[in-house]
């Protein structure tokens, strides 16, 4: 499930501060940023701060490459823009741990506020797109659905019947806790 902004709007106040140093270029169309296809492409590229990790014992001593944005919007700019809700079990943790309140049912419903679910078509349906209405927002800011390209696929029908073959049972909507 992919998310985007569905409204956005930047404010440049007028001003006479002047920088030293401003990172990357300002290029509101950057297919680095925008192709949600392309994922990965941004990295190594000048919007990656690709830091190097000490050599990991573990590994075989092997470096590893730890990716996050260099640009104004952070990582969200070279992320993947997956769109999932957290599991029952992660949130419901922190009342576990001693706070009153904070479950996973009493988050839902900001989960909600906070998006608008695009109902999948008939063909993404039919390609294994599913939701269920009870945990997905009709009127937040966040639009949230598939892409055509994401679900004109093979790969999530081989998923599903290798998983199921496996006896792990299919979950219709992920953000169902
Ligand atoms: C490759 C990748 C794919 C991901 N895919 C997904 C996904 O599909 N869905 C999802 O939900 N999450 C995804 N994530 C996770 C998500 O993008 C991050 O958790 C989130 O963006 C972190 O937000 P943040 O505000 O904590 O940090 P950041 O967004 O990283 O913000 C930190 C900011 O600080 C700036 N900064 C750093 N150092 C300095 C400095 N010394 N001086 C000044 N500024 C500095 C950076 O430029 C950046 O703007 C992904 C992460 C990665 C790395």
């Amino acid at each position: 499930m992919l998310a985007r902004i569905h409204f956005f709007s930047l404010v440049f106040a007028a001003s006479t501060t002047s920088y030293d140093y401003i990172i990357g270029q300002f290029r509101p169309q950057n297919p680095l940023v925008h192709n949600t296809s392309a994922y990965g492409t941004a990295f190594v590229s000048i919007i990656d701060y690709a830091y190097q990790s000490a050599p990991q014992t573990y590994v075989g001593n092997k470096v590893e490459t730890m990716r996050a944005g260099k640009a104004l919007g952070g990582t969200t700019t070279i992320n993947g823009m997956s769109y999932t809700h957290a599991e029952e079990i992660q949130i419901d943790a922190w009342q576990w741990i001693g706070n009153q309140g904070w479950t996973w049912q009493n988050l839902v419903p900001y989960y909600k506020k906070g998006e608008i679910i695009q109902v999948p078509t008939p063909a993404q349906y039919s390609a294994g797109a599913n939701y269920n209405s009870l945990y997905n927002g009709k009127s937040g800011p966040l639009l949230v659905g598939w892409t055509w390209d994401i679900q004109n696929s093979t790969v999530h029908a081989e998923l599903r019947s290798t998983y199921e073959h496996l006896g792990i049972l299919y979950l219709p909507d992920v953000n169902g806790g």
